[in-house]
């Protein structure tokens, strides 16, 4: 199977003011296309951190990042912005749909930003990727008027909408109550049956369980690395 991700001894500080705190040592990590990836750790470890190298929103101080054919080390901000549009799908804990336009028009912002299909053919993927997640009814509501589990299956059909061959989400389920978490996790799974490659961080130990694959963060470091059951191994 082909590398979706490989990341080479990555070292990542922040300075604040004469401080620099460092946040990631010396990770290498390879992700193999197809994979579903929970990333589990205590807060303040790097999670999040690891998660913007993958998308191009943070840059290593050291180490190389190669995502889906593109080292992003080396690309220049508006180079790793478009790259980011067709090439990652990216879901937060908060939703962070725009309040203001209806889900709809939420899931059409990317493609009308990649500007690659005609109008008509946009509205169609939208309708398609809002029934996907099991929100037709809802295309018309504003983000305020639909509970956070549908907040967040919307996020997750905008994460979808230029169909990236790879899906990131940091605490995805961590504003839902189980029940629905479950729900948006099974989600995940069935796009991950679908042939995507899925990264997602989560407190929740049972859902990292039925990823397939285990990765704990600690200190900054991969303290863990498995390969759950589900998983048809690296042949
Ligand atoms: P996690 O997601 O595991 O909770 P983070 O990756 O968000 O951890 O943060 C790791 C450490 O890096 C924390 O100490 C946090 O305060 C610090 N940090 C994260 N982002 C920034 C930033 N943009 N500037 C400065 N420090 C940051
Ligand atoms: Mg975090």
């Amino acid at each position: 199977m082909q590398n979706i991700i490989q990341l080479t001894h990555i070292h990542k500080s922040y300075t604040l003011g004469q401080l620099k705190q460092p946040v990631l040592h010396d990770i290498s990590l390879t992700i193999t296309a197809g994979e579903f990836v929970a990333i589990v750790g205590p807060s303040g470890n790097g999670k999040s951190t690891l998660l913007n190298l993958l998308t191009g929103i943070d840059r290593p101080c050291r180490g190389e990042v190669v995502v889906n054919g593109s080292a992003l080390h080396r690309l220049r901000e508006e180079q790793l912005s478009i790259w980011r549009g067709t090439n990652v799908g990216i879901v937060f804990q908060f939703f962070q749909l725009l309040p203001s336009l209806n889900l709809l028009q939420n899931i059409l912002l990317p493609m009308d930003f990649v500007g690659k299909l005609p109008k008509r053919e946009r509205l169609e993927r939208a309708r398609y990727l809002l029934n996907l997640v099991g929100l037709d009814e809802q295309a018309k509501q504003l983000p305020g008027q639909v509970s956070g589990g549908q907040q967040q299956r919307a996020a997750i059909a905008r994460a979808l909408a230029n169909d990236p061959a790879l899906i990131v989400a940091d605490e995805p389920t961590g504003n839902l109550d189980s029940a629905t978490a479950d729900s948006v996790f099974e989600l995940f799974s069935a796009l991950q049956r679908q042939g995507k490659t899925l990264v997602m961080v989560t407190h929740n130990e049972d859902l990292a369980q039925s990823a397939s694959r285990r990765i704990a963060i600690h200190d900054g470091r991969i303290h863990d690395d498995q390969y759950l059951s589900k998983q048809q191994s690296t042949a």
